[in-house]
């Protein structure tokens, strides 16, 4: 079989990690496989890089940053060739450009658009385990990139593409995917599947295990890969697209985001053009909102809520008093301390009952829903922050435990 292993930043975090990274690859090659590694920068490594640049220049170019910030990950794909040749292994390093790994000229965030593995066909062919830098790429002009944080794992599902890998592994610290954050729901347990669509929720909602982008490009090109532990054996977590049987799990998991706002805005003109305007600032002011509710106040003016992440709230607050200015009688109002609970699944698009069950289930724990949002496969409640243990709880008691409701 053709393997692609990707080891994040706390799996090679020090040396003895890449040497328990070499071992395993040494014995996956061993088993009878061809291997390609995608490693990332070690543990705290890309940060330091950052912090670094600051502290030379205020608004360091970006240009500059993707040479910097690609020397973390070159580091951990020698170190990890030298460990697996310690070990009486074959192993050469590549560095993103002489993996072939093309991307387009927006440096710090560039897309991949095309792989051409022929050097590393050539070094597996000779018998070698292939170390791949993760989170870089070269422009059509020659430029080093990177991927976006987190992007070592595009580098892996892409690599996977590119030569048809027959397997493709996401090591990293934690077992799998859950269907919720262990720590804050202590009958959280490992997912054995999840679909692409389901996966793309939770991170949105906060469950990060992989970099967003992956997952999306895993979808668009139908890469199946496992989430699994770099410090054990135990199976991980298959990631794929949907199949129906998937479908007679409603709710596959919940997630949980901390540091959320709520504005408030009250008697905004009810005018075409009220709405854009408020929205045009939040977009100028590079500020991500996530629901929106507008309702009717009066006749002729309407309130419009949304939540945010806390982090945006001082420059969304600043960015709105200009509206104000432009808006008389508009009043805005401001909390913090908010969190957001949602619960995420294929299955609800074939299964009723899913909202009143999980209201029911939250009033049953006496919290408080301040708003509500729904797609297709998440239905979300924003609710205040000192609430989040107990509404996680019941949400997943609710629908994630054995014996749960069967709303078939
Ligand atoms: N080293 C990069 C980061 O810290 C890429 C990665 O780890 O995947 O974001
Ligand atoms: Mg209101």
């Amino acid at each position: 079989m053709l393997i692609v292993q990707k080891f994040g930043g706390t799996s090679v975090g020090n040396p003895d990690r890449i040497k328990n990274v070499a071992r395993r690859v040494l014995e996956t090659q061993r088993a009878g496989n061809q291997v390609i590694v995608a490693v990332s920068a070690m543990a705290g490594v890309t940060d330091g890089l950052i912090k670094l640049a600051r502290e030379v220049s205020a608004a360091p170019s970006e240009r500059e940053m993707d040479v910097l910030l690609a020397t973390g990950e070159q580091t951990t794909i020698a170190l990890t060739a030298m460990a697996i040749q310690e070990l009486g292994g074959k192993a050469a390093s590549v560095t993103g450009a002489q993996a072939g790994i093309a991307t387009d000229g927006v440096h710090a965030r560039a897309r991949i658009t095309t792989i051409e593995p022929a050097l590393v066909q050539r070094l597996l062919d000779e018998g070698n385990i292939v170390i791949v830098a993760g989170f870089q790429g070269i422009s059509e002009d020659g430029l080093i990139t990177t991927l976006g944080r987190g992007g070592t794992d595009l580098t892996a599902i892409a690599m996977a593409a590119a030569v048809k890998a027959d397997l493709c592994q996401i090591y990293t610290d934690v077992d799998g995917v859950f269907t919720c954050d262990p720590r804050v729901v202590p009958t959280a347990y490992k997912l054995d599947e999840i679909a692409y669509d389901e996966m793309l929720e939770m991170a949105s909602s906060g469950s990060k295990v992989m970099q967003s982008r992956s997952v999306e490009f895993a979808k668009k090109f139908g890469v199946v890969f496992e989430v699994r532990s770099s410090f054990n054996n135990n199976p991980g977590t298959t990631v794929k697209g949907e199949t129906k049987n998937m479908e007679s799990v409603v709710i596959r998991g919940v997630s949980i985001e901390r540091n959320q706002a709520k504005i408030a805005l009250d008697h905004v003109p009810d005018t075409p053009g009220s709405a854009a305007k408020i929205f045009q600032a939040m977009g100028d002011a590079n500020v991500n909102l996530d629901m929106i509710v507008q309702t009717e106040s009066s006749a002729d003016t309407a309130d419009i809520d949304f939540t945010l992440s806390a982090a945006d709230l001082a420059k969304a607050e600043s960015a709105l008093r200009a509206v104000l200015d432009e808006m008389p009688g508009m009043q805005m109002k401001v909390y913090g301390g908010m969190a957001k609970v949602s619960a995420v699944g294929i299955g609800m698009r074939s299964h009723a009952g899913v909202a009143s069950t999980m209201v029911r289930a939250l009033a049953d724990a006496g919290v408080n829903i301040d708003m509500i949002s729904t797609s297709e496969i998440k239905i979300a409640v924003a609710i205040d922050d000192s609430d989040v243990e107990v509404a996680a709880r019941a949400v997943h008691d609710a629908f994630c435990l054995e014996g749960s409701p069967d709303l078939s």
